[in-house]
């Protein structure tokens, strides 16, 4: 198998595609470099400019298909995180994850929510004046945050005990070769060999149509930027005793790191372009609820792009021809819905050999 993109998607379905069985190639430019090091000038992929915040149980809707990948994903995450702490020790799940209710309609959304979700963790705060004003939501204690670098780090490490090889370049091509009855993917990166596969998966994000419109498939993406900033405080809390892990303020998360350090993100900002003013407005809502913000000073500030199918749901998970998997343009939770997709995607090559060998 050749799975194409690295970021969380391409890594996790790669390493457990592995685990299953599968001789597995990842192709990504971005593993010639250390995943620190994975920035240019605050530019990152989209897995490490993301929040990596985990809103499984608190989704707004009760069935569908976005429910079921979420539901799935929550259950997996332990499996995956106590499998990863072999290599990252200080991966886990950070929680719990609080959302406040900024009116009064949000606050029976989150009453009905909890009402129908307690089995799963959710449970209902009070109103309160300090140290957040609000009229009081919802605390998920399942739900919660994964720091991205670690989890990256650690998925890079336990692919190479599976022997996923890892190979530091872009895909420019992707061919078919063999027969009808024994379809084969050809990857071209632009050097001298290319390898033949049995079956490709793309998990480019923003990059996919480029590999997949001179196939015949169309599925264009629009990017979606966001930007994250890193305080240092001022005033306001200094240590974060008793704050929950990822608090959710007017749809934006704050997320405490060391004492005095605060992360705060993300924007919705349409096209790839960082705009200055779409942080400023990020800052001066959350700054009016909670004053203390006004006087932190940047420590860091870095920006990504998500990845949003045109006129199609997040994300797109798709077997387009025997062999061709896309399992792409998670937009704005590909970090939780990682493990399902990978899931589904091994589920999917499953069917499709048993096609072959039945045909
Ligand atoms: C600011 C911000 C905050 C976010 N917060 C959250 C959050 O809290 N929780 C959450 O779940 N999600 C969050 N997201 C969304 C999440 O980051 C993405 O959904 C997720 O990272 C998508 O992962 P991916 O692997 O599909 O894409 P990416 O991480 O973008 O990885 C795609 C990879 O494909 C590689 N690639 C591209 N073209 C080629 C090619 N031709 N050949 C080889 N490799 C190629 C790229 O180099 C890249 O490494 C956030 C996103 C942003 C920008």
């Amino acid at each position: 198998m050749a799975v194409v993109g690295a970021g969380v998607v391409g890594a996790g379905t790669a390493w457990h595609l592995a685990q299953c069985g599968y001789s597995v190639c990842l192709y990504d430019p971005r593993l010639g470099a250390a995943v620190d090091s994975d920035q240019i000038n605050g530019n990152r992929n989209g897995t490490s400019a993301s929040l990596g915040v985990l809103m499984g149980h608190v989704y707004r809707r009760h069935s569908g298909r976005g429910w079921r990948l979420r539901q799935r994903s929550m259950a997996l995450w332990p499996q995956w995180i106590k499998a990863l702490q072999t290599f990252e020790p200080d991966l886990r799940l950070q929680s719990p994850l609080i959302q406040l209710a900024d009116d009064d309609d949000v606050l029976k959304r989150m009453q009905g929510l909890v009402e129908r979700r307690k089995g799963l963790g959710l449970q209902l705060i009070p109103a309160m004046d300090n140290p957040v004003p609000c009229l009081g939501g919802l605390s998920s204690l399942r739900d919660g945050r994964l720091e991205p670098l670690m989890l990256q780090r650690a998925l890079r490490l336990a692919m190479a005990t599976v022997s996923v090889q890892q190979h530091p370049a872009k895909v420019r091509n992707l061919k078919r070769t063999g027969t009808n009855g024994d379809p084969r993917w050809r990857v071209e990166t632009g050097e001298e060999s290319c390898q033949d596969y049995e079956a490709v998966v793309i998990c480019t994000a923003l990059n996919s149509d480029g590999l997949l419109a001179p196939l015949g498939h169309e599925r264009p993406m629009t990017p979606v930027l966001g930007q994250v900033i890193d305080l240092e405080l001022k005033d306001g809390p200094s240590n974060w005793k008793n704050w929950p892990a990822v608090l959710s303020v007017q749809g934006f998360n704050l997320v405490p790191k060391q004492p005095g350090r605060l992360l705060l993100g993300a924007t919705l900002e349409p096209g790839a372009e960082a705009d200055p003013s779409a942080l400023k407005l990020m800052l001066d809502r959350l700054g009016s609820t909670l004053p203390w913000l006004k006087s932190a000073t940047p420590v860091e500030h870095w920006w990504g792009l998500r990845a949003r199918p045109v006129d199609r749901p997040a994300p797109l998970l798709e077997q387009l021809e025997p062999g061709l998997l896309l399992a792409s343009g998670h937009y704005r939770n590909g970090v939780l819905l990682a493990p399902a997709t990978a899931e589904w995607v091994q589920k999917g090559l499953n069917r499709s050999s048993a096609m072959f060998t039945s045909s």
